[in-house]
């Protein structure tokens, strides 16, 4: 008997063409995940090449309610784009043109396959900067970047990926396609509709071209690595390094002291540039557009924390290779994978104020329950209140994660934090949205995707649950 599927097949290769329509073998190569541990599972993947094909594809799955799984990078670390067996993935990885880069109005426009290594790569070219910046960076791509809201190091100066895109162009479930390519900075003409797919993981729409901001590009760049002794003395460091700064910070990246012990020491695969012994390590970094000011400006800020006491020691980077050396070290998670044998992994936010208190008493229930065994690695982007979180307890059993994950994700709803910093729900995190969300968000959010997406095709099961 034909599956839905097979009565699709001709349909899609109409559209796509024998070399746009993967099947069987070509689909069981495939992994839903950048690690490449989770097999694709999907019926068929789509490779579109334009808006048009995405459309006709959504028009064909939506009226057979055929269930479809947008794809990019595939770094997502919630597994925002899972497959479970009868999906069909839209993967925009062929489309990846920058159509224009608007040097005078300071936009790209892209379409939603392109990595965002490249979009970076010409903004400089152009003597602009895009301001979004992850360690996937060379893999993910903008479409992925959009469809989870992507932060980064760069938040505390740029804000989140909400803050770059000027205007959208999106499929909806049913194939229509939303034009909203707006390329003014100010447009306060009824609803902002772009805002509602960014950050909605694929699940309301697929975005198939952006028109992003870009900013001036830095001609100077200060990095430093900072000891620092205490908790009090990180939260008063943040504060004093903006204002000895004069706005030019743009990264505030903390790691605990057996983060920086397990990744610059003990993985052999850096050179610790300042002792393991402190509790607390930051990276400091400022972008600024004159370079012999700027580095006179950072040196007389790091003397000024150093004699304020609010550091214990301090690295400043003196050439492009000590700079990287430094954020080699923060982004290392390969060497924290490994050394961790694949720990679990959270993205939580919460208030400075309650970090210190929250992080004590996290290791303490952890010993509580797995005494030991249990060990956590504590980084991320302090200035954006958002911790990292690896931790591993032994055995990875299904009980094991569950009781893991509630002691991580309980205390925040008392604290007003979230589950979810930066890189979405997914399949992962479904069970805890309301941990983080009140029932009147929830609701509206139901809402919003019962009226755009009537028949649940659009990644079915993410965030929201079936
Ligand atoms: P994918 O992983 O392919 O997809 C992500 C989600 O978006 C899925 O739900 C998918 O269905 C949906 N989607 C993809 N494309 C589209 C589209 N065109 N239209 C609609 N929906 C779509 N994230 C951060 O925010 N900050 C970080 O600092 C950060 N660091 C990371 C470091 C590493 C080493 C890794 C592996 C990941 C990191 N991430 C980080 C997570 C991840 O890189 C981001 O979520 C990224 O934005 C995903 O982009 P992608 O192209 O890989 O999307
Ligand atoms: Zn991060």
């Amino acid at each position: 008997m034909k599956t839905l599927f097979d009565r699709l097949q001709p349909g899609l290769l109409t559209i796509l063409g024998d070399s746009g329509l993967l099947t069987g073998a070509d689909v069981a190569q495939r992994s839903d995940s950048w690690t490449g541990r989770d097999p694709c599972q999907a019926l068929g993947v789509a490779l579109p090449r334009n808006t048009a094909e995405v459309a006709a594809i959504l028009r064909l799955c939506h009226r057979a309610g055929l269930p479809v799984v947008p794809q990019a990078g595939k770094t997502t670390l919630v597994q925002g784009c899972a497959t479970r067996g009868e999906e069909l993935v839209l993967s925009l990885e062929r489309m990846n043109a920058i159509e224009d880069c608007d040097a005078v109005a300071a936009t790209m426009t892209v379409q939603a396959g392109v990595p965002l290594q490249r979009i970076q790569e010409r903004a400089e070219a152009e003597g602009l900067m895009f301001p979004v910046d992850l360690g996937a960076r060379g893999s993910c791509t903008i479409g992925g970047n959009i469809a989870t809201n992507a932060g980064g190091i760069r938040v505390i100066r740029y804000g989140m990926t909400r803050q770059q895109v000027l205007g959208l162009e999106v499929v909806l479930a049913d194939g229509s396609v939303l034009d909203s390519m707006n390329a003014m900075l100010k447009n306060n003409a009824g609803y902002d509709l772009k805002q509602l797919f960014i950050g909605s993981e694929g699940t309301l729409g697929i975005v198939t071209r952006a028109c992003l901001r870009l900013q001036p590009r830095p001609l100077s760049e200060q990095t430093a690595m900072l000891a620092v002794g205490s908790f009090a003395a990180l939260g008063k460091l943040l504060r004093r390094a903006g204002e000895l700064l004069g706005g030019q910070l743009s990264a505030f990246e903390v790691m605990w002291q057996s983060h920086y012990q397990l990744v610059a020491v003990d993985s052999g695969r850096h050179a610790a540039p300042l002792p393991a012994h402190f509790p607390y390590y930051v990276l400091v970094e400022t972008l600024g557009s004159d370079p012999q000011r700027d580095t006179e400006l950072f040196q007389q800020a790091m003397e000024r924390v150093m004699e304020e006491s609010l550091a214990e020691d301090a690295v400043i980077a003196q050439s492009r290779a000590q700079r990287d050396a430094l954020w080699a070290i923060r982004e290392d998670i390969p060497a924290l994978m490994l050394a961790m044998n694949s720990p679990l992994s959270y993205d939580i936010s919460l208030p400075i104020g309650h970090m210190e208190r929250y992080v004590g008493e996290l290791e303490q229930a952890l010993r509580r329950t797995w005494g030991e065994q249990a060990r956590l690695l504590v980084f991320g982007h302090l200035g954006d209140g958002n911790l990292h979180l690896a931790i591993s307890v032994g055995e990875d059993t299904p009980e094991n994660r569950a009781a893991l994950t509630e002691l991580v994700y309980r205390p925040l709803q008392v604290l007003n934090g979230s589950i979810s910093a930066e890189h979405g729900i997914g399949l992962e995190k479904r069970a805890y949205l309301g941990y983080s969300r009140n029932a009147g968000e929830i609701a509206l959010m139901r809402l919003l995707k019962q009226t755009l997406d009537p028949k649940g095709i659009l990644n079915p099961g993410k965030v929201l649950g079936n």
